[in-house]
């Protein structure tokens, strides 16, 4: 007998193919709630964020209301408070904080994402800072997604979770790396300023 699939039910879990959609997306099973990982790290190192930031994504997570999550996430993405976030996270990732950063992460599955989403963010602060094209026609074909692919060559776990997870060749990852590529040549213009 085939058992009969309740879309209704479907519909209020958390569903994997967001991943694709948001880079910054975690789940943490131990508390059956989304979160942005970014938001989080940054919220745990005790960054202070100007906008205020969402503590549904930051420091509860999104577990209620499924039926609206995708519609919620997108917005927590559209958020001032995120988008500092991203700028924060890529300029923690271009220090030395990166170890210890890691370190307070008890969750071996969230070292590993920050781990990857560097090895993402890396690349293009990299063109960012060389004045190089990001994307070409075909997408395979661009520096971002070759730079990528280089690094993932090396590095066995970041396949498997660019595999399992995200698809960096997608134009909504690109998108996400680009942000990126701009805030990082902001903090270059920042740190340039500091020493005139
Ligand atoms: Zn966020």
């Amino acid at each position: 007998m085939i058992k009969e699939v309740d879309s209704d039910k479907i519909r209020k879990h958390f569903q994997r193919s967001w991943y694709r959609k948001f880079t910054w997306l975690e789940w943490d099973a131990s508390k059956q709630a989304a979160f942005c990982h970014l938001s989080r790290v940054i919220t745990e190192q005790n960054m202070k964020l100007t906008n205020s930031t969402e503590p549904t994504f930051t420091t509860e997570g999104y577990s209620k209301n499924w039926k609206k999550a995708k519609e919620r996430i997108a917005k927590h993405g559209h958020s001032s408070s995120h988008r500092e976030a991203v700028t924060k996270f890529a300029h923690l990732v271009r220090g030395t904080n990166v170890a210890s950063m890691m370190n307070i992460q008890k969750d071996k599955d969230r070292q590993i994402a920050t781990d990857c989403l560097r090895h993402i963010f890396t690349p293009a602060i990299f063109l960012g800072k060389q004045g190089l094209a990001f994307r070409r026609n075909p997408d395979e074909e661009g520096n971002f997604v070759q730079l990528l692919q280089l690094r993932a060559a090396e590095n066995p776990s970041l396949m498997s979770w660019l595999n399992k997870y995200r698809s960096y060749t997608s134009h909504q990852v690109q998108n996400e790396v680009l942000d990126l590529r701009i805030a990082s040549l902001y903090f270059v213009r920042c740190e340039s300023k500091q020493f005139l």
